[in-house]
């Protein structure tokens, strides 16, 4: 969804402030897109499972769409997919953008989720980068979505805002504890250097408070102090910028269950802007050594607007599409697999992967361990909390220079 009411000054992503005139044409397209799923999914080469247990309806600001439009989204992925009873539906929504219209239109539609995209309780903090909210609006967003049915909240903070101390980022951890809910994101601030803020760092002035910016080490400090908050709180750390409580009177946590499907590499299907998908490989590309597609839909409203119909809809994805072989796919297992606190089952990546394949990582296991990134536990290999500050590095270690992420044109070039 690349709609937003405000662009915040440190943001890099496909989404902007446009008209309410744009809103229904291309809540149209994806519906369009989500119709012709089946078909797109048989031209990629991908093989399309109709049943769906989760639904995420994020991007942009979901809940800057009118009601209707919130409606036909979420309608057309009933009607083309079968959602079983228990399937998670998540909307992002932007603190102050839930009117009773909206909640009445999620309740309508089976969501059972929300994501605050609250980033701080400190109003100085989220005016600084164009947040429109204040701490007020945010509880009693939250306070109304409780009163009429939906518990399950996630709240987005992050670390590293422009005027943000060890104290004040503790008074945010605070609220957020104090608020109950049962899940947390926690993300350190990456200020990509085309966002305005990002220019300004680089080229210097005041408008985006970009003085006032923590530096990278500090930015670390408050993640670091933020994982032990609210492990203390009771709210664990479950992946890297992830956390969520205990379900009470039952196993596990109140995780996300949409976002695990990426980091334990199963299939998902994304439509609108810049949405990308994975699919499990069809027979003919099995065949020929392919496990899985990936492909993703233009990073830009105008991009994805330019493709009229099904088939160009169907080229724009067909030139995006990476083809995934056993070695690729291996590698996804690793570093998308350690993203999580649990991290990887050996046995069963050699189980999948076989022996020989996994003894040859032996040497970069062994030398991020000696490293003080990563870690055993029992079967399992892990991040260290160190790790998690320095994942990508860890991440990096995992792919092999002679991978090969097959491209179309190889494919091609080999056919
Ligand atoms: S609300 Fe999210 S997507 Fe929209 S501008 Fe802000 S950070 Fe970017």
């Amino acid at each position: 969804m690349p709609f937003c009411r405000t662009k915040c000054s440190f943001c890099n992503f496909a989404s902007g402030v446009f008209s309410r005139a744009l809103f229904d044409r291309y809540v149209g397209q994806v519906c369009a897109e989500i119709d012709a799923a089946n078909d797109t999914a048989r031209e990629l080469g991908g093989q399309l499972d109709r049943r769906v247990d989760s639904i995420y309806l994020g991007g942009g600001t979901p809940s800057v769409l009118a009601p209707d439009q919130l409606r036909r989204l979420l309608q057309a992925a009933r009607e083309n997919f079968e959602v079983e009873p228990t399937t998670e539906i998540t909307v992002e929504c932007a603190p102050g953008t839930i009117s009773g219209e909206v909640i009445d239109a999620l309740l309508g539609c089976g969501v059972n989720r929300v994501s605050l995209g609250v980033q701080s309780f400190v109003d100085k903090e989220s005016a600084s980068v164009g947040r429109l909210h204040t701490r007020a609006i945010t509880l009693d967003d939250i306070a109304r979505l409780r009163s009429r049915g939906i518990s399950n909240i996630s709240i987005d903070l992050i670390a590293g805002l422009p005027h943000q101390t060890e104290e004040s980022w503790q008074l945010s951890l605070g609220d957020t504890l104090a608020s109950g809910v049962p899940h947390v994101s926690v993300y350190m601030l990456e200020v990509d250097e085309d966002s305005r803020l990002g220019t300004e760092l680089l080229a210097g002035g005041s408008r985006y408070h970009a003085h006032f910016v923590p530096d990278d080490d500090r930015t670390a400090d408050l993640y670091l102090a933020a994982c032990e908050r609210l492990e203390q709180g009771g709210v664990q750390q479950y992946e890297i910028s992830n956390f969520a409580r205990p379900v009470t009177h039952g196993i596990g946590l109140h995780d996300s269950k949409h976002n695990l499907k990426y980091w334990t590499r199963q299939p998902y299907l994304g439509f609108g802007v810049d949405a990308h998908s994975m699919l499990v490989a069809g027979d003919d590309l099995h065949a020929a050594g392919i496990v899985a597609v990936r492909f993703a839909t233009p990073d830009s409203l105008e991009g994805y607007s330019a493709a009229n119909g099904v088939a160009a809809r169907a080229e724009q994805l067909l030139a995006s599409r990476t083809l995934v072989d056993t070695q690729a796919a291996l590698e996804e297992s690793f570093f998308l697999g350690l993203r999580l606190n649990r991290g990887v089952s050996l046995a069963a990546l050699k189980a999948q992967f076989g022996e020989a394949a996994i003894d040859g990582y032996h040497t970069v296991i062994a030398d991020l361990i000696q490293d003080g990134l990563l870690e055993h536990d029992g079967d399992r290999l892990r991040l260290t909390s160190r790790g998690r500050l320095l994942s990508n590095e860890v991440f990096a270690r995992f792919l092999r220079e002679e991978t090969i992420h097959h491209r179309d044109t190889e494919a091609q070039r080999s056919s």
